[in-house]
């Protein structure tokens, strides 16, 4: 891709570092459905991902984005699995053509590699920005199979990657992310060491943490003791990506890394003291159109019964928004966190001692 096209099409979203108040979403997560294949023993969404029932459809997903009336910077997908939804390339079509996104992000458990790689040929052949699918891979052989509750997952996982190494191209990259928890946290160096081995055509590899309420309650997140003793290792790994292809000056790759500064304190503190722009600037729809400032704290509305910017700048959301300004939440989760560095001009130092190109 062309790195003037690149920063052309980023540019228009810099003043939202200076001007957040009254804002639309710039970044979006959208879970177009809940269902799921796997059984993972952390999964933060386990007691949703068996209902499918009034999922939102793609005429109402046309309206929301539609009455939406703005770009979206990037779009990511959750679940739920997200191929699971047979209209997927259908749902990125509405979004492409109601929000001109710039990125989009997939994550999948990759138990379904021909359909996988065929919804992706499909998006792909209409949508030609930034693309990324996010494998999700926590452990080597068995121990990933266990993790995720499915026999032969991991097995799926390389299957899916050399599928979709095919057709990499200048504008779709494969990633891996590793989610850790007390089930993995003390093997993610060596996770690191086999992904890098045996999956060559990555851009990244991303370690995250898992949420709160897992059906296993034994399965916790890493303590601090974890953070303490492996944030550096954690960085030096994020500096060493491959790196996204329109990273330029290596950037987001340090935004990676500071991100791991601001986990680490939050979970020693059990508090931010970090602004937080979900509700201004992040926004997340779930797949039966209840949108909220992030897939934690409180909701705005549902789409069923309203049109986004009712609900967007609706007086629940003002209420809502002014808690989080207050800080009366807190979380380490990385999306919500690497939007909070982007657009914190002061920030900007703290990244300076990152960027190594
Ligand atoms: S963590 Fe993701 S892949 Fe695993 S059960 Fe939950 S929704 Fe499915
Ligand atoms: S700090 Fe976390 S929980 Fe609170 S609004 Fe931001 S993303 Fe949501």
């Amino acid at each position: 891709m062309n790195p003037f096209n690149i920063i052309k099409n980023n540019l228009k979203f810099a003043k939202k570092i200076i001007k957040k108040k009254g804002s639309l979403p710039i970044y979006m997560i959208f879970e177009p459905t809940s269902l799921c294949n796997a059984r993972c023993s952390f999964c933060y969404n386990w007691q949703t991902v068996e209902d499918k029932k009034n999922e939102l459809s793609l005429d109402e997903i046309d309206r929301f984005t539609r009455s939406m009336d703005s770009k979206l910077l990037a779009l990511a997908l959750s679940g739920g699995e997200p191929f699971l939804r047979e209209d997927l390339p259908e749902v990125i079509n509405i979004f492409n053509k109601n929000t001109a996104m710039n990125h989009l992000s997939i994550p999948t458990n990759a138990l379904l590699p021909d359909r996988i790689f065929e919804t992706v040929t499909k998006i792909l052949d209409v949508y030609k920005k930034r693309f990324v699918v996010l494998l999700s891979l926590d452990g080597i052989g068995k121990d990933h199979d266990k993790i995720r509750g499915i026999d032969g997952i991991f097995e799926k996982v390389v299957e899916t990657y050399n599928k979709l190494s095919r057709i990499q191209s200048d504008h779709f990259e494969i990633s891996i992310t590793t989610c850790l928890s007390s089930l993995n946290m003390d093997k993610y160096l060596k996770i690191y060491n086999y992904v890098r081995k045996h999956f060559p055509g990555l851009s990244t590899h991303n370690f995250s943490f898992m949420r709160s309420r897992p059906p296993d309650e034994t399965v916790k997140p890493p303590d601090q003791q974890f953070f303490q003793e492996n944030k550096k290792k954690l960085q030096e790994i994020t500096l060493d990506n491959k790196g996204y292809q329109f990273d330029i000056l290596g950037f987001f790759h340090s935004t990676k890394a500071r991100y791991y500064d601001i986990a680490c304190k939050t979970n020693k503190d059990k508090k931010r003291d970090w602004p937080c722009y979900a509700g201004q600037l992040t926004a997340y729809v779930d797949c039966y159109g209840d949108v909220w400032p992030c897939e934690i704290y409180k909701k705005f509305g549902n789409l069923k019964n309203a049109d986004f910017r009712d609900i967007w700048f609706s007086e629940t959301a003002e209420k809502v928004r002014s808690e989080i300004k207050n800080k009366n939440c807190w979380c380490d989760h990385g999306c919500f966190v690497y939007i909070n560095i982007l657009f914190n001009p002061i920030e900007y130092f703290k990244l300076l001692r990152y960027v190594k190109r």
